[in-house]
């Protein structure tokens, strides 16, 4: 292959200065012969994204959460304002835009690019949640060619890597694990206390604040149900959650037969990140550390208790009522968790505010990113009055 230069993979990282951010760039310096950074966006950390650019010479540069910004270094372009994310997209021209901005805000963006024809690797998950029937519509168009959707999640790439060689109809159900979060066997009268640094603190994953808060009141998982949902496009009732305190078990597939296969790895969101990054099922060397079985011992699986953690079943109503539901359910978990870590809203709190919004807004069918963006400033504009219920409740 003398003489043979390959062409590296041009990525575009939305939300890079965040942990998902981070954990895919910390592969692109590992395999700098094998990826072109060519767009890296954030929302208002202007020295940080200011610093991985020179890093990583990067030409497009954009920051969401600013009007202007005077001490840009001009060695590449900076967009700036509520839309530059898509801009980033259409200036950088990627192969692969890799969707890492926490909530909702990740959704205009995600959307522009699967719409643009461009593959997405999925961390985003709250976008496919909010927009799952749209994009659903839009992929099932013959006459569009629409992006792919690549799932970052660790769960949900380890479902994508089980499912490689088998079909659907062999399968019986989805599973996703769940660590159980901070929580899991914390009495649940002494829930009322917990402050926002205790609920970040994440026993097996190093996460940004939002998953974290999400993760200890199991509305991640919560979210991975609709995430799954129109991933794998199986019945709702088909995707399963355990609790597996190790997080070393991702997921696991049953088939048919009765057989389960699982995929196992160290709780490194690089792992999924690089098979997703990895060209056409290629796995990229050594991007996490080995596991050794005989060091962790043993695996335990615990029942889901829906008392304590009551909000998947919540999900799935969400699901089945369809429309902008699952959307509603979505932006009501933003604005409590940012209430919850602001000390505005009790951590017990959290899931009762999405239920009490949910009786507050009537789900309709829906056409647009417009549309659900309109659903969060409705959410938004009910939030003191939703939050008065909570404590009168
Ligand atoms: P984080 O808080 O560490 O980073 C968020 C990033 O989004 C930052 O770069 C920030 O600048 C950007 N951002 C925030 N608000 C924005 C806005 N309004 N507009 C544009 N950009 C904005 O979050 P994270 O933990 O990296 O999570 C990112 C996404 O990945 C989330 O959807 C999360 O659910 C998902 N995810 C994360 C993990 C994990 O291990 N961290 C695992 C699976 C999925
Ligand atoms: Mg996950």
């Amino acid at each position: 292959m003398q003489g043979y230069v390959m062409s590296r993979k041009k990525i575009c990282v939305i939300g890079a200065t965040g942990s998902i951010g981070s954990a895919t760039l910390a592969i692109v310096r590992q395999f700098p012969e094998k990826f072109e950074v060519v767009g890296l966006g954030a929302h208002s950390r202007v020295e940080d994204l200011q610093r991985l650019v020179e890093e990583f010479s990067v030409p497009w540069a954009a920051c969401t959460g600013i009007s202007c910004c005077s001490e840009w270094k001009k060695t590449s372009r900076l967009l700036v304002g509520e839309s530059a994310a898509q801009q980033l997209i259409e200036a950088s021209d990627p192969d692969l835009v890799i969707s890492a901005i926490v909530g909702i805000a990740g959704l205009a963006p995600t959307f522009y690019a699967l719409n643009a024809g461009i593959d997405v690797l999925l961390a985003n998950k709250e976008s496919l949640v909010c927009a799952g029937e749209l994009i659903k519509r839009m992929r099932d168009n013959a006459s569009l060619r629409v992006g792919r959707l690549i799932p970052a999640d660790s769960e949900h790439s380890s479902l994508d890597q089980l499912l490689h060689r088998q079909g659907r109809d062999q399968v019986r159900s989805l599973v996703l694990t769940a660590s159980g979060g901070p929580f899991l066997h914390k009495p649940l009268s002494e829930l009322k206390s917990v402050t926002p640094r205790i609920a970040v603190a994440h026993p097996t994953w190093q996460m940004g604040p939002k998953i974290s808060v999400d993760s200890a009141t199991m509305v991640n998982k919560a979210l991975e149900v609709i995430e799954a949902y129109w991933l794998f496009e199986v019945d709702l009732d088909q995707i399963d959650v355990i609790i597996h305190p190790q997080s070393i078990v991702h997921a696991l597939v049953e088939f048919h037969d009765g057989a389960i296969f699982a995929h196992l790895s160290t709780p490194d969101m690089r792992g999924p990140l690089s098979y997703g990054l990895g060209i056409e099922g290629q796995r990229l060397p050594n991007v996490m550390r080995p596991l050794r079985l005989a060091d962790v011992g043993a695996l335990t699986f615990l029942q889901l208790d829906n008392e304590r953690f009551p909000a998947i079943a919540l999900a799935r109503q969400c699901v089945e009522r369809g429309g902008t539901a699952p959307a509603i359910f979505n932006c009501a978990n933003e604005e409590a968790v940012e209430l919850f870590l602001q000390n505005e809203l009790r951590f017990v709190d959290i899931v009762p505010f999405i239920e009490e919004t949910l009786q507050c807004i009537e789900a309709t069918s829906y056409g647009s990113v417009e549309d659900l963006v309109e659903v969060q400033m409705k959410v938004a504009s009910l939030k003191s009055e939703i939050v008065r219920r909570c404590n009168h409740g």
